[in-house]
């Protein structure tokens, strides 16, 4: 499928960094935006409702998968994560950025629809840091926290089938990897021809 702006789709164990990295990217690149995703699990403390998720029950999750809402959805850490059509459609037809942070099996889906999306998969330096910042951000309950670990030795395993690896060691040099992947992908040929059109047409190439 293809569509006018540019699609990234970030996926990382929980804890590397992941809604840092992007929450960073998208506040120096206004043209990069969110897809807001829907899940069945509760809230964090400072999460609101549209704005880090639509948090929804089981039955409205459950409404939305018969509905056919979904570009994909995943079960993920013992709860249920989808991107909805309705959330990356309306920005796409503008021609936005549209990042995506989504778990592995999700990102798969999209790159199997959209073969132009950039996939990135972020890597915390060592399973000691990765357990220390879940432990630092204090938003999630011991218990939580054993079942984020178990399940990133599965994620990690997923690596090798995406586009670009960021190890999030230093997080100002892992911004600066991400903006880099961001700008790479603007210059690719169909990026170009397509924001650079005019520039095309007056060079009689295609
Ligand atoms: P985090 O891992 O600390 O960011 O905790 P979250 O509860 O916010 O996310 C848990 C997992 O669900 C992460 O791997 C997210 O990338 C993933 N996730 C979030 N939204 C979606 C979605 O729309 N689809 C899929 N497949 N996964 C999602
Ligand atoms: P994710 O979205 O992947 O679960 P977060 O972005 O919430 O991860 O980051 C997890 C914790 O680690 C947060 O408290 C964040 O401030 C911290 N963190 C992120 N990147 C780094 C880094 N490079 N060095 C140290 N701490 C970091
Ligand atoms: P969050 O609430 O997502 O954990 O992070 C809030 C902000 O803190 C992010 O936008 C990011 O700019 C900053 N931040 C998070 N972790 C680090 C870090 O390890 N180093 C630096 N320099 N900034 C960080």
């Amino acid at each position: 499928m293809d569509y006018p702006g540019n699609l990234f789709v970030v996926a990382a164990p929980s804890g590397a960094g992941k809604s840092s990295l992007v929450k960073t990217l998208m506040e120096l690149d206004s043209h990069v935006q969110p897809s807001v995703s829907h899940t069945t699990r509760a809230p964090r403390g400072q999460e609101k409702h549209g704005r880090e998720y639509f948090f929804v029950s089981e039955t409205e999750f459950d409404a939305m998968v018969q509905a056919n809402a979904f570009v994909e959805w995943a079960h993920v850490h013992n709860h249920r994560y989808g991107t909805s059509k309705k959330a990356i459609e309306e920005r796409m037809s503008q021609g936005a950025d549209v990042i995506l942070e989504i778990d592995f099996q999700g990102a798969l889906q999209i790159k199997q629809i959209f073969a132009n999306a950039a996939t990135i998969f972020i890597l915390p330096p060592s399973w000691e840091e990765l357990r220390s910042r879940l432990e630092r951000r204090g938003e999630d309950s011991s218990e939580v926290i054993e079942v984020r670990l178990q399940n990133a030795a599965l994620e990690m395993a997923q690596v090798q089938q995406f586009d670009f690896v960021i190890i999030n060691e230093s997080f100002d040099r892992a911004v600066f990897d991400l903006k880099s992947i961001v700008h790479a992908q603007r210059l690719k040929y169909l990026a170009q021809r397509r924001a650079r059109a005019e520039t095309f047409k007056a060079l009689h190439i295609s």
